[in-house]
């Protein structure tokens, strides 16, 4: 009797841990057999492109978004209007070191936001590796000068967004801090592992009450032969011009569809990425990948006949890269019209092959997430971790949401990132769909489980 019982107790478990994995089998099935996602970016890098925030490149996005979603046939598919920054890079942007009477010409391009030289600024460099260290120099060393910032990522951290995280703020602060000690402009070593003469573009930001200078990162080859040079004389001079330019800022939207829930109507689970890219490249890594994968899970669930039972919601939002207004905007929405949104998962770190997910929510979501860890081991997804979910869903954030990220192999991502050589050739087809895949389960999961 107390054998029977056992059992009993333990059948509901099991019987559902084999629906759940038999479901995702499916679902992988579907992806690698069916899946349309790798086709999806191929049109979003080559037909549109390099698709900044306030661009008419972001316009047509926004339009082809609204296309592939309403394909799918879910109950809606709508925009939310959103206001956003314009800013161009312009036709010029170089740089020329000059040693006595022989001149180089160095990889740089403007990040975005800067403002633009207004001519050709020459002037000596100064190279520090701290933005700290410009106090320690003080005006009379820095006054009238380029400071370089030539802090490299750091090798040792195994995870590649903390490296990129240690070395932020050189890119994004660092011409307001230079400015505050009078100096003329900045360069920023890119923030890549990779040995390369790409320029990696990204934000910066001025701040109120001092003078906005110029900004542009500089190829890690570049930043190197730069810095021999100054150790040999550090007298050096560099001649820049940059015509990149800010503009009035323009309305666009993020894009929405949504299937409605049969169970739980008013709860929301959402799982996006971002439409927007940076103006070089093709915004193929960032976040291309995100975008089709997040369209392919709805596409998933749509060709295997689930129907969730919270209202899913595929958020393409726009604006991550230079004011993450998509996010903000979003989620200001979801507070203003009461909308409960019980999980949200973004994918904003490559079309890698997956390696597992992470979690901001409290003990008792974790405990329930990570209890699924074993589904996903036959496909070699075993990371489950706390951390960082995502720049677009972390605005709706509110102690009760439990906010996901997919987590991808990251060790090659900042070798693309924000540079020229994020196109569709450097995504991977089955990587792509192994993503893919593995977020049309883990929303299947959370739809089926919360
Ligand atoms: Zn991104």
């Amino acid at each position: 009797m107390r054998k029977v019982l056992f059992l009993l107790t333990l059948l509901p478990f099991g019987l559902a841990a084999q629906t759940d994995s038999t479901q995702i089998a499916n679902i992988f099935e579907e992806v690698l057999t069916q899946g349309a996602c790798h086709d999806d970016l191929r049109v979003l890098c080559k037909d549109i492109g390099a698709r900044l925030s306030g661009s008419p490149e972001a316009d047509r996005a926004i339009e082809w978004g609204f296309e592939v979603l309403s394909s799918l046939q879910p109950d809606t598919v709508f925009l939310q209007d959103i206001l956003v920054p314009h800013w161009t890079r312009g036709n010029t942007e170089k740089a020329r070191l000059k040693t006595g009477n022989e001149s180089r010409d160095l990889h740089i391009c403007a990040l975005g936001g800067s403002v633009g030289s207004q001519g050709e600024i020459e002037a000596e460099v100064i190279m520090v590796k701290e933005l700290s260290e410009l106090a320690e120099l003080g005006r009379e060393q820095v006054e009238g000068k380029i400071v370089f910032y030539n802090r490299a990522l750091n090798p040792v951290l195994i995870n590649t967004g903390a490296a990129y995280g240690g070395a932020f703020d050189q890119r994004s602060q660092g011409a307001a801090e230079a400015a505050k000690y009078g100096a003329v402009g900045t360069l920023v070593r890119s923030l890549t592992h990779a040995l390369d003469t790409l320029p990696h573009t990204g934000a910066m930001n001025y701040e109120a009450g001092v003078d906005s200078i110029p900004a542009a990162a500089i190829s890690t080859v570049d930043a190197n032969y730069l810095s021999a040079s100054l150790r040999e004389n550090p007298k050096l001079r560099i001649a820049m011009e940059l015509d990149c330019e800010r503009h009035p800022d323009r309305m666009q939207a993020n894009v929405i569809a949504e299937l409605r829930g049969s169970e739980f109507p008013e709860q929301y689970i959402v799982v996006g990425g971002h439409l927007d890219s940076w103006d070089i490249g093709e915004g193929a890594h960032d976040d291309g990948a995100g975008i089709v994968q997040s369209i392919q899970v709805l596409r998933t669930f749509q060709n295997l006949g689930i129907r969730p039972k919270h209202s899913l919601r595929v958020v393409l939002f726009i604006n991550e890269e230079n004011g993450n207004r998509g996010g903000i905007g979003y989620a200001a929405a979801v507070k203003e019209g009461g909308e409960e949104h019980v999980a949200a998962l973004e994918s904003d770190s490559g079309g890698f092959s997956p390696r597992g997910f992470s979690m901001e929510g409290d003990d008792a979501q974790a405990a329930m997430v990570r209890a699924w860890s074993s589904l996903f081991e036959p496909y070699n997804i075993h990371l489950f971790r706390r951390g960082w979910s995502g720049v677009d869903i972390r605005p709706l954030k509110n102690g009760t949401v439990l906010l996901m990220g997919l987590v991808p192999d990251n060790q090659r991502y900042f070798d693309y990132h924000h540079s020229k050589n994020d196109v569709y050739e450097s995504v991977h087809k089955r990587e792509l769909e192994l993503g893919a895949a593995a977020m049309a389960s883990m929303i299947y999961l959370l739809d089926k489980h919360l």
